[in-house]
This record gives structure tokens, C-alpha cells and sequence, in this order.
């Protein structure tokens, strides 16, 4: 097991933290097992709280799963931690997010599973399930029928 907790949190830059398939490993941000990979935007801390901002550009949507997911790479990463809690900074309106407590990480684990069960799945049968999203604005699979990469391009003067 190598440490990295050197780069586990960044505030302002972002860094990286990573964990092995196993919840409670930390392993090298670029390990070939890696399980699961993240950057953390801002982390203030003491031994054992620990209190994350995750800068956001985009329009105000509440879903703490990113938080969720930066707060098991924290634990993983400082065991030590007892408290985790979080929110999002939206930077359009210029006003913090809801704060979340986040220590359930177990729970963010077995969801982070599931969710690599479903894509190994997708990847045994060769079909993708499209779910539209707000992030279809940023993929590059331009012909899905819910892409909006182009037309997000062009109102910004980008083609
Ligand atoms: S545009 Fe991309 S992200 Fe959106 S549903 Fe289609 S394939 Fe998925």
C-alpha cells in the first residue's frame, strides 16, 4: 500500500485521491488498480473534520453524489477523519450550496459498486443505456439523439 496522503486535498488547486477496489485503500492516483479516482477542489480540516467546497460553473442542481464521492475518497485516504461535510459553491449565483454531512461511506461505496456493476454490464452486452443528462452538453458521442454538445457550442460562438 503506498500513501498519498500528500494528495489527498487541495485548496484551490485541485489534487488527486484514489482508492483500490477494496473500500480502505489508498493507492497512487495513476495505480493500474485503481478503483476509483477524484480530485478534491478545497478540503479544510483538523485530525479528524473535515470540510469540503466543490466549486461549481454550471446551473444550481442539487445532488450531493459528487460530494458523496469526495468524502470516501477522503476517509479512505485519512481514516482518522470522524466528521465529513460538504456543500457546493455556485459560482453563477455567487452562493453556497445546502451543507451535506457526509460519513456515510459505506453506503457511497456500495453505490460506486453498483454503478461499476451496471457499466461492466453494459460493456459484456455491447449497448449503452443513454441517459439524458446535463452532462450530454459536454459528450462527445455527437449522434446520440440527446446530445446537445453542438448546440451548446454554438450559442457560445464556439463553431
Ligand atoms: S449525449 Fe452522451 S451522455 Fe447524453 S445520453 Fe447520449 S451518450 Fe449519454
Amino acid at each position: 500500500m503506498r500513501d498519498v496522503s500528500s494528495d489527498v486535498e487541495g485548496s484551490g488547486g485541485a489534487r488527486g485521491a484514489a482508492a483500490r477496489h477494496d473500500l480502505g485503500q489508498p493507492c497512487d492516483y495513476y495505480a493500474d488498480d485503481v478503483g476509483f479516482r477524484g480530485k478534491l477542489d478545497c478540503v479544510t480540516r483538523t485530525d479528524t473534520a473535515a470540510w469540503m467546497v466543490d466549486w461549481k460553473t454550471g446551473n444550481v442542481r442539487e445532488d450531493p453524489f459528487e460530494l458523496e464521492c469526495g468524502s470516501l475518497l477522503l476517509k479512505v485516504n485519512r481514516p482518522q477523519l470522524e466528521d465529513i461535510k460538504g456543500e457546493y459553491f455556485w459560482l453563477k449565483t455567487g452562493s453556497a450550496g445546502l451543507r451535506y454531512t457526509l460519513n456515510d461511506h459505506a453506503r457511497y461505496y456500495e453505490k460506486l459498486v453498483n454503478l461499476r456493476r451496471e457499466a461492466e454490464t453494459y460493456l459484456q452486452s455491447g449497448e449503452w443505456l443513454k441517459k439524458k443528462s446535463p452532462l450530454c452538453g459536454w459528450c462527445d458521442v455527437v449522434k446520440c439523439e440527446h446530445n446537445t454538445k453542438l448546440k451548446r457550442l454554438a450559442k457560445e460562438g464556439k463553431l
